[in-house]
């Protein structure tokens, strides 16, 4: 479904639901405050497939995204999608960059009827992403879920969280995204709220030169690029063509949008419907990042 068709006085663009806040991860920025456990108040799988039902009566290829914390600190998640799926509901997921995301976990969520897998990448390198996300391994972890939603044709797309801490990261997450053959990138500025609170977003001419980097990055590449709470980027703002409620698509076809908190996962963002087959994804494998001469701007050292 086209998302400008969408009328949002009639149904939701997007339903996000936190279906726990259980996560492995200790990510400095997690808007939701995630903890080790499952709340003893979680809907149960029963309640959560009569949600799915009241989220099916907006109408067919109702988008419904699956958060949380980490959706997969449930056991019940592959069902609940399966559910959905199979009553016309456009399944996606967040799933944290975890032990438990396995090869086998991803293909089952394919098998089910996911439409997108959207994971986080906040550092080019092992180090930079395990040190943000606060768990050794999350990053490996993380692309080994990417190589395996590209090996079952799942659409795949990377989250990363903008602040101090991470702008410069930016380049060697770009190389990352390309070489994952996502379709698109979800580039969110930092909103400091939850754990996030402490850390520092980046200054608004800063965010501005980030914003221009990125509209030369989408011509040049080829996966989408969303930005979310990047209102103060006046450049970018002039791009835009058509404004609408929900996000705007810029002249070089740039998505923004302001984030709304009942739409934010843990990481404050939620997906959008695929707009990009699994057949427009490159098919390389995943490599260590590196700069490449075609790709202007790749340098670790750039200068925002
Ligand atoms: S941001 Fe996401 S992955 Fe990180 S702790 Fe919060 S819920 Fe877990």
């Amino acid at each position: 479904m086209n998302p400008s068709a969408i009328d949002t006085d009639e149904r939701p663009f997007v339903l996000v639901w936190e279906l726990t806040r259980a996560c492995a991860l200790t990510c400095k920025h997690c808007r939701a405050d995630a903890q080790p456990d499952r709340h003893p108040d979680e809907l149960t799988t029963a309640e959560g497939k009569a949600l799915l039902d009241e989220a099916r009566a907006f109408g067919e290829n109702q988008l419904v995204v699956l958060s949380g914390g980490d959706p997969l600190a449930r056991d019940d998640t592959v069902e609940l999608v399966e559910y959905g799926a199979d009553r016309g509901l456009l399944m996606t997921l967040t799933p944290s960059g975890t032990a438990s995301l396995t090869p086998d976990r991803v293909s089952a969520l394919a098998d089910a009827g996911t439409r997108r897998l959207a994971l986080s990448v906040d550092g080019g390198s092992r180090v930079a992403h395990d040190e943000f996300r606060g768990e050794p391994g999350s990053f490996d972890a993380t692309i080994r879920a990417a190589e395996a939603a590209r090996d079952a044709d799942l659409p795949l797309q990377i989250n990363t969280t903008v602040c101090a801490e991470t702008v410069d990261e930016l380049p060697a997450i770009r190389e990352l995204v390309a070489d994952l053959g996502a379709v698109l990138w979800s580039v969110f500025f930092l909103v400091p709220i939850g754990r996030g609170a402490v850390l520092d977003a980046i200054e608004p001419e800063r965010a501005e030169r980030v914003m221009e980097w990125l509209a030369e990055v989408e011509i040049d590449e080829r996966f989408g690029i969303k930005t979310t709470e990047a209102p103060h980027c006046g450049s970018a703002s002039r791009r835009r063509r058509h404004p609408t409620p929900g996000g705007s698509r810029s002249s070089n076809g740039m998505t923004t949008e302001r984030a709304t908190r009942p739409t934010l996962s843990g990481d404050g963002r939620a997906s959008r419907p695929a707009t990009a087959s699994p057949s427009s994804a490159t098919s390389a494998r995943c490599s260590p990042p590196v700069s490449s001469p075609n790709r202007p701007g790749t340098s670790a050292s750039r200068d925002w």
